[in-house]
């Protein structure tokens, strides 16, 4: 057991809170956690109080969510400083224009005759962003849909009929923006990327670190992510990408791991 490098909470889309996830952790014998929501530090104060409370080692984590060409590409920082003042005030941009795009989806959604609210998805949210998962969960209480997954393939994935695209960050912006807050970056799932240009595009632009162990690789990615990151010295980082039980897909916690002694050359290099 090493340190689950990539959770997510009830702050972005993840239906545990922070404290429940310490509590799991600690139960399953993990000896680290990082904390990386999607596009939000909202939930690392609270976070940080319990896992000290807790005496349970916590880094400050986040995961930028960026768009090279068409593909996604997703980017994760730890050892962020997140109250760093233009980290903050770019992230509340992005929380304005996924509110934004909320209210258009739940229209679109209702002019073709399936009644969610608007406010149940907002009470779903929870503490923070509002996202596709919070809008998938509010319909299949309301029996439109059996799954999140369903929701997804029929209704709000991308290219189906309520799907709207959101801002999103150019990788080199989310790069810059970590950097500038003293964290380290890594490449999250480049097996989900696939394409291998791409990918070494974006090692270009600096990233740190690449995301090796990951719920949804490969055997064979698994080798190849490893070589990559041997090959270009970078950190080889691993992590579940937990989001709490209900959330289909993905891993459980503590599935995949970052190794101790990587964890510690990553402190050195952060200098925390
Ligand atoms: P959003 O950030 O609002 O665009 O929503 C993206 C989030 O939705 C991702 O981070 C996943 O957690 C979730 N998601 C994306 N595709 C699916 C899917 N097919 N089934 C279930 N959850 C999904
Ligand atoms: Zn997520
Ligand atoms: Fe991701
Ligand atoms: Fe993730």
């Amino acid at each position: 057991m090493g340190y689950d490098l990539h959770i997510h909470s009830t702050f972005s889309d993840g239906m545990l809170s922070p404290q429940q996830i310490i509590d799991e952790a600690l139960r399953i014998g993990l000896h680290g956690l990082a904390l990386t929501d999607h596009d939000t530090v909202s939930g690392i104060d609270v976070a940080m109080e319990y896992a000290k409370y807790r005496n349970f080692p916590l880094i400050a984590g986040i995961e930028l969510n960026t768009e090279i060409g068409p593909f996604e590409s997703h980017i994760l920082g730890y050892f962020i400083d997140w109250h760093n003042d233009g980290l903050i005030s770019r992230l509340s941009e992005l929380k304005e224009s996924r509110e934004q795009r909320a209210v258009k989806m739940v229209s679109k959604l209702n002019s073709m005759g399936i009644d969610i609210k608007l406010q149940r998805v907002k009470e779903l949210a929870k503490g923070d962003l509002v996202g596709r998962p919070h809008i998938a969960q509010s319909m299949m209480e309301k029996g439109y849909v059996f799954s999140v997954k369903e929701a997804f393939e029929k209704y709000i994935g991308q290219g189906r009929p309520a799907y709207i695209p959101r801002y999103k960050f150019q990788p080199s912006e989310a790069i810059e923006l970590i950097k500038s807050t003293g964290g380290i970056t890594v490449l999250a799932h480049p097996g989900l990327l696939k394409n291998s240009s791409v990918i070494n595009e974006l090692l270009d632009m600096g990233i740190e670190g690449i995301e090796v162990n990951y719920p949804e690789h490969s055997l064979e990615d698994t080798e190849r992510y490893l070589n990559l990151a041997i090959h270009r010295r970078i950190f080889v980082t691993g992590g579940s990408d937990y989001h709490g039980s209900l959330n289909d897909g993905r891993g459980k916690l503590g599935c995949c791991v970052t190794k101790d002694d990587v964890i510690d050359e990553m402190i050195l290099y952060a200098g925390r």
